[in-house]
């Protein structure tokens, strides 16, 4: 029997306020543990609530990148359920009215495009962290995390493999982050997601039991976990048993899932309105100049960067994968060629990156965008090879040194001076006779060895095209 794959996603997005979403403690990673903490987010008796209006107006940001109609009007509701990191015992989310719903993204796989159905965008407190040392026989509870603001974005079971639900993450990522509401740490779990699997026999027009792989945090796991699951359910449908419907965990070392509780182990939430809050309202004066608000899109960049540098989408999609790169290459080819500048991005930096097991983010680095158009513009004008811009590339990509500088202080200037060139080429004719001799009979192949020399001769800063004038100029005489 041929299966088909059922893939829906819930990705979380810690947005990137400056306090939390219900009190004033700073939102940020990396703190000794409990020391962003206060009476709220600790989940304190008498504590109340205070909604922050800049998470809102995130919130609304991604919903209208996606497409999604916003409720003016939104309630939160109380999710109850006990666990350490949720000191409380509800985390405040929304259920009824959400603030976003029926949106959509366009995805790109294979050529081809496709809608993926958002069911809805809502708004929640993230939990604090439980963080486990077997080898003490202890586990402790950090809370700075508690009561960072999320959205979480459903998405309809529209996706049909795993490269489907990887482009699908991608594209989000690439909004969330040209939107600047997310740091799109992904390492630190600024963007996380609850992949739902479930196959079907091919041409079935129902869905199957789906199992929820949780918490799968890098791209390139999601597409391993959704695949090993896809290959599970078939193995336990070709085995003649039922798929359980369970919330399961990758192992990403073992590449396989395991289950972790079953649905009669699921919580009930037992959702209602938190009466500490009213009723979260956007008026239309800031709708519409939030709406104002939504810069160019990934999407829009993608075209745009194809038909400047002329690359075909699987280049020009590197390009556009963050923000900053985007915008770096945009400063730089304001005033250099912006297909040589896409090709150093490419070519020596995408490697150096690689080296680094780094993403290209330029700002890693120190070089800065007019540091590169500088490089490409010196290239152009033939002052150096590109063989030596690349030689050079690392040290200008890490000293954030200008390359006119750079150049100067190491003396790489390429040697234009044909006098100076000429006297160097008959040197070399006068150390090779029977080279030069052979060349002089019309063996012309031997350009090569004298341009080669020549080279080694200025450790590659004579001008190419001006050494084979002169040689062409010598054997003539
Ligand atoms: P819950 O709140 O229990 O997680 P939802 O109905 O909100 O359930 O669905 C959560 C996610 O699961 C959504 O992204 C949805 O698209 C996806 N989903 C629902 N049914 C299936 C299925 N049979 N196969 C794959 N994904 C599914
Ligand atoms: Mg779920
Ligand atoms: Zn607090």
């Amino acid at each position: 029997m041929t299966y088909e794959a059922v893939i829906g996603l819930e990705v979380h997005v810690q947005l990137k306020t400056a306090s939390k979403l219900f009190c004033s403690c700073p939102n940020k990673f990396g703190a000794a543990p409990n020391t962003n903490v206060c009476e709220v987010c600790t989940g304190l008796p008498g504590s109340l609530p205070v909604p922050n209006h800049e998470a809102i107006h995130y919130a609304v940001l991604v919903g209208l990148a996606t497409n999604c109609t916003i409720n003016q009007a939104s309630v939160f509701a109380r999710k109850n359920y006990f666990y350490p990191d949720l000191p409380c015992g509800y985390q405040i989310s929304q259920f009824d009215l959400p603030l976003c719903e029926h949106g959509y993204l366009t995805i790109n796989v294979k050529n081809q495009t496709k809608k993926i159905g958002i069911t809805r965008i809502h708004m929640e407190n993230d939990a604090g962290k439980n963080i486990h040392a077997p080898a003490e026989n202890q586990s402790y509870v950090d809370l700075n995390r508690a009561g960072t603001p999320l959205v979480e974005i459903v998405s309809k079971p529209d996706l049909r493999s795993a490269e489907e639900a990887v482009a699908y993450l991608k594209t989000l990522y690439g909004i969330v982050t040209y939107l600047n509401v997310c740091d799109g740490n992904m390492e630190e779990g600024s963007f996380r997601c609850d992949a739902n699997v479930s196959i079907r026999p091919k041409g079935s027009a129902t869905l199957g039991t789906r199992t929820e792989l949780k918490n799968v945090n890098s791209f390139r796991n999601v597409q391993r976990a959704i695949e090993v699951e896809i290959a599970r359910q078939q193995d336990v449908l070709e085995d003649g048993h039922e798929v359980v419907q369970e919330t399961r965990l990758f192992d990403a070392v073992h590449n396989t899932t395991a289950a972790m509780r079953s649905k009669e182990e699921a919580f009930d939430y037992r959702y209602f309105p938190d009466p500490d809050l009213i009723p979260i309202t956007i008026s239309d004066e800031e709708m519409a100049k939030w709406r104002s608000e939504i810069p160019e899109l990934p999407a829009s960049r993608l075209k745009r960067f194809m038909d400047m540098t002329g690359l075909p989408e699987p280049e020009a999609e590197i390009l556009v994968q963050n923000k900053e790169l985007s915008d770096f290459l945009e400063e730089a080819a304001q005033s250099a060629n912006p297909r040589k500048v896409a090709s150093y991005i490419l070519g020596p930096m995408s490697r150096i990156a690689n080296a680094q097991a780094t993403d290209l983010r330029p700002s890693h680095w120190a070089m800065q965008a007019k540091n590169l158009a500088e490089l490409v513009t010196i290239v152009d004008s033939g002052t150096i090879s590109t063989k030596i811009a690349n030689d050079i590339f690392e040290d200008l990509l890490v000293s954030g040194e200008s390359p006119k500088d750079y150049i100067a202080s190491h003396g790489l200037a390429q040697i234009s001076d044909s006098s100076e060139l000429e006297s160097l080429v008959r040197a070399i004719m006068q150390k090779n006779p029977k080279e030069t001799e052979a060349l002089k009979n019309g063996k012309t192949k031997l350009i090569g060895f004298f341009v080669g020399q020549i080279m080694r001769e200025t450790k590659g800063k004579a001008n190419p095209a001006i050494v084979n004038t002169l040689i062409n100029k010598i054997i003539q005489e």
